[in-house]
């Protein structure tokens, strides 16, 4: 990997660092760890094991065990070795996992720290089983039921009492318990349609708890639930783990999400930022940056320029941002963007520099990132 060196040093003015650089602000990142902890507290008996998809970052998750986290979600493989590398020992797959080599892979990382996994066939918990068998490990596997995304996970009915009875009867793996998370709602805008979408959740849940009760196969482990709808989940009564992960970053598209009284959430600050540079405008129309969409991700709608309301991206391709107007912009001034998605912004970056004061106080590796491997 890449010297940080060349991007920044420790102590050094933030401006100083070349663009474009992942920023986070220590100061917001703090107050969104603490802040999580103080929310959970509301819960007892509800864990929350933050989801590493976000950072890909073992320093900020062995900060999110500090803040009272049980272990860590992961979304792949690559993510869960490099947190496992980093010192982080509960990890939970948030996921399948397929294929020989990686089969073996996630077997061979339980000889290390404690894996559990998603489960939606057969034949996969077959595998899982033969290969944490070759390592002599035991795997952890939480069947994934679908709650309404229509992603993986099996339908709430008898086929996860197949799936858990599967694992009960194979050697080197134990049913630990499911896994019903629904993505979409996360984003769903207004409270009253929110707790409606995460009822339905609820209900999907409960019915599958009470065919495994009606098999006798216990089942004190159900997790779900993100930064949008965790507290749902948590209120619940059913769910004894939540698994948000923006929310130690947040982004424009989670900024959209609103409280009881229709005002944006402000649980949360943004603390996660791309550094760009000027290199060109034609004053009074546009100024372009040197980030485009492989600095920060467009998927879910274009960053904010920080402090200024009046100014707008637009997208300028690969490696250009467009701002406009181009307001007071000169030639090699620096903007602050806010990323419209964090998790695949972060993923474009081999360090995340941790910035106080405008210092520079960190450089942290984000040694997870990667395609999905
Ligand atoms: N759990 C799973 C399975 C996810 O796929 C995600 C995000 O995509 C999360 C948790 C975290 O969601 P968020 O970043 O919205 O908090
Ligand atoms: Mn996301």
């Amino acid at each position: 990997m890449m010297s940080f060196k060349t991007l920044c040093s420790i102590g050094n003015a933030v401006s100083k660092c070349e663009t474009p650089a992942l920023l986070v602000y220590l100061d917001k990142l703090e107050a969104n760890l603490k802040k999580m902890q103080e929310i959970m507290k509301k819960y007892p008996g509800v864990n929350y094991r933050p989801h590493a998809k976000a950072h890909k970052c073992p320093m900020l998750g062995q900060l999110q065990l500090k803040h009272g986290a049980t272990g860590l979600c992961c979304q792949t493989l690559t993510e869960a070795e490099a947190m496992v590398e980093g010192g982080i020992h509960d990890i939970f797959i948030s996921n399948q996992v397929v294929g020989q080599s990686k089969l073996l892979r996630v077997a061979s990382l339980a000889k290390c720290a404690k894996i559990s996994l998603c489960v939606d066939s057969e034949g996969n918990i077959e595998d899982l089983s033969s290969a944490a068998a070759k390592f002599g490990v035991n795997l952890d596997l939480v069947v994934e039921v679908n709650v309404g995304q229509d992603r993986a996970g099996v339908e709430p009915g008898e086929d996860v009492v197949k799936l858990a009875q599967k694992v009960q009867a194979l050697p080197n793996v134990t049913f630990k318990g499911l896994q019903c998370y629904n993505g979409w709602n996360q984003h769903i805008r207004t409270i009253t349609e929110k707790k409606a979408a995460v009822d339905l959740v609820v209900e999907k849940s409960k019915k599958a708890l009470q065919v495994l009760k009606e098999n006798a196969i216990e089942c004190k482990y159900i997790t779900g639930g993100g930064t949008g709808t965790f507290e749902h989940e948590a209120a619940s009564g059913i769910f004894t783990e939540v698994q948000p992960g923006s929310y130690v970053f947040m982004d424009v598209d989670y900024s959209k999400n609103l409280d009881e009284s229709g005002q944006p959430v402000s649980d949360f600050a943004h603390s996660l930022f791309v550094l760009a540079t000027v290199q060109s405008v034609m004053p009074g129309n546009r100024a372009i940056l040197d980030a485009g969409l492989k600095a920060v991700s467009l998927d879910s709608g274009v960053p904010k320029i920080y402090g200024s309301s009046d100014l707008s991206f637009f997208n300028g391709g690969d490696e250009h941002g467009i701002v406009r107007p181009s307001g007071n912009l000169k030639v090699g001034d620096q903007v602050w963007l806010i990323p419209g998605h964090c998790d695949p912004t972060v993923n474009m970056y081999n360090w995340i520099v941790g910035v106080r004061d405008q210092l520079v106080e960190c450089v942290w590796p984000i040694t997870g990132r990667g395609p999905g491997v």
